[in-house]
């Protein structure tokens, strides 16, 4: 789950990381009195969206009068914004942040994440932190240093604190606060279930200061349960409705761009099916994992989610079935078609437990179905009936 990047400043503050003072609008006309919080006469106004690559893409802009905010808020309130991150179909603008400007003086990169590899923490750090970290990272990739750190309840010790800053050649005072800032940063992740914090940019200002000046947060989905405060952040506006329609119903589903949908269980077999496709010379439409155990109306909620992509032009079911019984997975499906009438070839493989009775199911419903025998056999008849 990812949230806006002023919720993600909220919990930086209260982790005690240094942050500007802000303010969130959902409407201009709340610009004037919300505004009389911050002390500053000069602003950087911030499209609150999912996404990054804000700053080239006009999502953020500097402001020195209330006047010149409300006219540039004016301009930005709804406005799509289209960035690298967003895809051509961009990202519409329902919030603004606005913050007292900072005057940068440097502009370095700092993150914070979980390295699945080593089972480590990862901090990475630049001092060519700003607008082009991509481009750093793909050109010049020694200007970008990581270190790896055990987990421990009591977090990073002062060597690996001072490996993760020491290219920032911070001075005395600089070094205290950006020591604590790795500390909250740690914790954070550690404490909300945090996959990822970003700061991009960390700056040092003209007269010498630390801030967080962008934050990101990304939140580990399996564990979001058990952060209720983290939770409430969510922001539905922001996700594709079709996953949250998914979600209700405890459906791994991700939409994709391609034209033929995928009704897979397990997360391993959904790629391999997404693989092979693609193998074929075409496109998943998403990808799904109807899990072990599923029931018929799960089934039925995930076939119904397929078909409401109006890119499908096929669908592949392929069910090795374990935990997954094939029978039920038919039932859902034959229940799913009679409500919505299946306009768009279907090839279903079916396999492992109750594979019989599921396409004894299927060959009894009158649904107009391809079998097939494998998944190489299933991907080609797919592809085949599509073109
Ligand atoms: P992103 O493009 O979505 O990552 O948005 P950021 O919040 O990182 O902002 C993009 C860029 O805008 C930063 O790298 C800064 O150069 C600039 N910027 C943001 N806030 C300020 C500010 O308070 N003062 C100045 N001078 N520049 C800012
Ligand atoms: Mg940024």
């Amino acid at each position: 789950m990812n949230i806006h990047e002023y919720q993600a400043k909220e919990i930086l503050k209260e982790y005690g990381a240094p942050i500007s003072d802000g303010v969130i609008i959902s409407n201009v006309s709340e610009i004037k009195d919300k505004i009389k919080k911050l002390n500053s006469k000069k602003y950087v106004l911030k499209a609150q969206i999912h996404a990054g690559g804000r700053g080239k893409a006009g999502g953020v802009k500097l402001v020195n009068s209330i006047s010149e905010l409300e006219v540039e808020a004016g301009k930005m309130m709804g406005k799509i914004l289209v960035t690298h991150q967003t895809g051509s179909e961009g990202k519409e603008v329902k919030k603004l942040y606005v913050e007292e400007a900072s005057q940068i003086s440097k502009e370095f990169y700092l993150s914070c994440l979980i390295d699945r590899e080593t089972s480590k923490i990862a901090f990475i750090s630049s001092t060519k932190g700003g607008m082009d970290i991509e481009k750093v990272a793909s050109d010049t990739p020694d200007k970008i240093v990581t270190n790896k750190i055990n987990f421990k309840d009591e977090g990073p010790n002062e060597k690996e604190v001072e490996n993760i800053i020491s290219i920032f050649k911070f001075n005395d005072q600089q070094k205290i606060v950006a020591k604590k800032l790795i500390k909250s940063l740690y914790k954070i992740l550690v404490e909300k279930d945090a996959s990822l914090i970003e700061i991009n940019p960390l700056i040092i200002t003209k007269d010498d200061k630390i801030i967080c000046l962008d934050a990101k947060m990304n939140f580990d989905d399996n564990a979001i349960f058990r952060r209720p405060e983290i939770l409430k952040l969510r922001d539905l506006n922001e996700e594709e409705p079709a996953e949250i329609e998914a979600s209700k119903h405890d459906l791994a589903y991700i939409k994709l761009n391609g034209s033929i949908g995928c009704m897979v269980n397990g997360a391993g077999l959904a790629m391999a099916t997404m693989d092979i496709i693609k193998l074929y010379g075409q496109e998943p439409a998403n990808f799904l994992d109807v899990g072990g155990g599923a029931t018929k109306e799960k089934v039925a909620a995930a076939f119904k989610l397929i078909l409401s992509d109006k890119n499908v032009k096929g669908i592949l079911i392929n069910i090795f079935g374990g935990i997954m019984r094939c029978d039920v997975l038919a039932q859902g499906v034959v229940e799913a078609a009679k409500q919505i009438s299946l306009s768009v070839p279907l090839v279903v493989r079916l396999a492992g437990t109750n594979f019989k009775e599921g396409n004894e199911i299927l060959d009894k419903s009158n649904l107009k179905i391809l079998s097939a025998s494998d998944l190489n056999d299933a991907a080609k008849k797919i592809v085949e009936a599509i073109n």
